[in-house]
């Protein structure tokens, strides 16, 4: 046969066996079950539990038993054992009469024994005190007959109570109603936890507990499988054990203690729920607390900013700021009241404004205070400090709250003196606006004048020339007068030209180096010669050159220089009938001074400084007023001023006049010279 055969048989005959195994019906073993925590008991939902269950639950697996538990009193589970419509009954304690119907397991699941448990009120000590008093015993329970025939061995008598089951016995005696009664140990342990049961010292009646069954087979089957969980799975037996001794007593809680966790529990659960509520309500407060806080914070951020920005907008105002109470004291400063007091502000708040400021006890005769508060409106003030000779504006603001009472008032002190100077200088330049515009009036009507007067003489003497009968010497004289009065109106218009270009800013100079004694003798020979033809022996012309020296010369543009003495001895020629004119020249220092004196008839002190201005002419009364523009000296001194010098003019009424230019003799050029020289020499 082949191999392959031989092995597909074995695998089929195995597979065979396997499922013939797995697929036996289970035996049913009915076990009986009755009250007696922790060995054996139903719990809440009708499961068997219990030592002995757990044991016979690893001897069922073992051996394909199917357990189905039923629920006895102990005497009536030991009739349906009998009666074979149980299997096993656990935890049952050896009695003659027992074995003799029952067939026991070998080995000892666990000793027990009876104990005498009186109530909280009892005196029983020893088994003589049992003698008349009520004792409760559980029908069927091995212990209880043993105490009876314990009683009976000692001829005591005590009025016995007998009970279907445990749990209604202790129940009356823990309220009293038997004052002792007989309960195993390990349901006397399993209840001792409840304060109303006492043990006593009474101890009876060892007995060791064992599965028992009417069945042969099944009391050999319990016997290997406790002998085997005892050797060879000790641990699992142990923790069998333990779980319902040690563990199981643990867990059974007394019920006043059951009652009282129960209180307690509400207790806590209420208190706890209040405290959630109060936390609740707390939280809420909280919040709102944060809240309120938040938006506190909020608000004072909000001030400080808006304190910080007033106070930099307030100090960025050149003005001072002060803020003063009702009495005057002060409160608050910008940077700029700060920095004007000697002492820091902090010093100084609190303490009266007038004090502080002008050192006064009362308020300044000034203050506008009182005013401002009449008139409910900014009040101003200017006064002049003598101290910094400066001008101050002060302006007083009454503060009111919102109850529109007064908190004080705010000053601002603003320093006006440039603007009242530039008031002043506007003032000054309208007024002077206002003269030159009178005096272009006056120039006009005078122009018109002044130029048709020499034109008119022109004119009119040009026209007699033309007459065949006038004599040669008469000719000649018109010839003069017609020169004359050419000359004159060239003046005035050459003054008109250069007027105008000086005001333009179009005059251009030109310089050369000038010999000043050979300049002066020119000017003096052209003066002497033009006088001559007015032909008057009253008047002597001087020329005093005398402190010069020959060689020297100055830079300058001589044309203009020439042009500004030549109007000096013009003005001198025309207001001095009588006397000298004197053309002196010195030199001071590095200055050449120039100088046109007449001894005619002056010029009032007070008009000094006009006849500078252009249009300017004296009205004087001793003569009828002067031909001319006035357009002379306010030309000379520009002229003077455009070649770096000045001009200065001395006179008394009646008796002459002075007028001295002042000429650099160093040009720019020699100054700029002689300073690099020096720089150089310095380094
Ligand atoms: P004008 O061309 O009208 O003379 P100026 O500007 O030269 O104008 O002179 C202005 C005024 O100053 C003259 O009108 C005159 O009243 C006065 N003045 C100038 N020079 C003399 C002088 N040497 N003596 C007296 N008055 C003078």
């Amino acid at each position: 046969m082949p191999k392959i055969v031989i092995y597909i048989a074995f695998l089929c005959l195995l597979l065979t066996t396997v499922s013939a195994n797995n697929i036996a019906p289970k035996e049913e073993i009915k076990v009986g079950v009755y009250h007696n925590p922790p060995l054996i008991y139903s719990d809440s939902l009708q499961q068997a539990k219990g030592v002995f269950i757990d044991i016979l639950k690893q001897i069922a697996a073992d051996n394909n038993w199917e357990l189905s538990f039923e629920e006895y009193h102990l005497k009536k589970g030991l009739e349906a054992l009998y009666e074979n419509k149980l299997d096993i009954l656990p935890g049952i304690a050896h009695s003659k009469k027992r074995e003799l119907r029952f067939l026991y397991s070998e080995e000892v699941i666990y000793t027990n024994w009876g104990i005498l448990y009186k109530n909280k009120q009892s005196s029983i000590s020893n088994i003589s005190d049992v003698n008349g008093k009520k004792i409760g015993l559980e029908k069927g329970d091995i212990q209880a007959m043993a105490f009876k025939r314990l009683l009976d061995d000692f001829n005591f008598i005590a009025d016995i109570t007998w009970y279907n089951n445990s749990m209604d016995m202790i129940s009356d005696l823990s309220e009293n109603k038997i004052e002792a009664a007989v309960i195993n140990k390990i349901i006397g342990h399993y209840y001792n936890n409840n304060d109303y049961i006492k043990e006593t010292s009474i101890i009876f009646n060892p007995v060791n507990l064992h599965f028992v069954s009417t069945n042969a087979e099944i009391i050999n089957t319990i016997n290997t499988g406790v002998f085997k969980l005892k050797n060879e799975s000790p641990k699992l037996y142990k923790g069998i054990l333990e779980q319902w001794f040690v563990n199981h007593a643990k867990k059974a809680i007394p019920t006043w203690l059951k009652i009282a966790f129960t209180i307690l529990a509400i207790c806590i659960l209420t208190l706890v729920l209040t405290l959630f509520f109060l936390k609740k309500i707390i939280n809420k407060q909280d919040e709102d607390l944060k809240e309120e806080h938040k938006q506190k914070i909020l608000n004072k951020k909000l001030i400080n900013r808006l304190e910080i920005e007033k106070a930099l907008i307030l100090n960025s105002i050149e003005d001072q700021v002060v803020f003063i109470d009702p009495n005057y004291k002060l409160l608050w400063a910008n940077a700029a009241y700060k920095n004007r007091q000697k002492e820091p502000f902090e010093q100084l708040v609190g303490k009266k404004c007038h004090k502080v400021e002008f050192n006064n006890n009362e308020p300044c005769a000034y203050c506008q205070y009182e005013t401002s508060l009449k008139s409910k409106q900014t009040e101003t003030h200017e006064h002049y400090n003598e101290r910094t000779q400066r001008y101050f504006s002060t302006k007083t603001n009454p503060v009111y709250d919102s109850d529109n009472i007064p908190i004080g008032f705010v000053k601002i002190i603003s320093d006006v003196t440039d603007k009242k100077r530039n008031e002043w200088d506007l003032i000054e330049a309208k007024e002077k606006a206002e003269q030159s515009d009178l005096l272009k009036s006056t120039f006009l009507a005078n122009m018109s004048h002044e130029i048709r007067t020499p034109m008119n003489a022109i004119i009119g003497f040009s026209e007699l020339l033309d007459d065949d009968f006038i004599t040669n010497e008469e000719k000649s004289n018109y010839v003069n007068i017609i020169q004359s009065n050419g000359q004159q109106l060239l003046k005035i218009i050459s003054d008109i030209l250069v007027f105008s270009q000086i005001e333009a800013g179009h005059l251009q100079l030109q310089y050369s180096r000038v010999n000043v004694i050979d300049f002066l003798k020119e000017i003096y020979q052209q003066f002497k010669a033009e006088k001559l033809k007015l032909n008057n022996p009253q008047l002597d012309i001087n020329l005093e050159i005398n402190h010069l020296s020959h060689n020297l010369t100055i830079e300058t543009d001589p044309i203009r220089l020439k042009q500004i003495v030549y109007n000096l001895l013009t003005n001198a020629l025309k207001f001095t009938k009588s006397g000298q004119i004197t053309i002196d020249a010195k030199t001071d220092n590095d200055q050449l001074l120039i100088s046109v004196t007449d001894t005619g008839i002056g010029i009032p002190e007070d008009q000094l400084n006009n006849i500078f201005e252009r249009f300017s002419q004296v009205e004087n009364n001793q003569m009828k007023k002067a031909a001319g523009s006035g357009l002379g000296l306010s030309i000379t001194k520009e002229l003077i001023q455009l070649l770096g010098g000045t001009i200065q003019v001395t006179s008394k009424l009646k008796h002459g006049s002075k007028f001295v230019i002042i000429h650099p003799i160093k040009s720019k050029t020699d100054l700029k010279l002689e300073e690099t020289m020096e720089q150089t020499s310095i380094n």
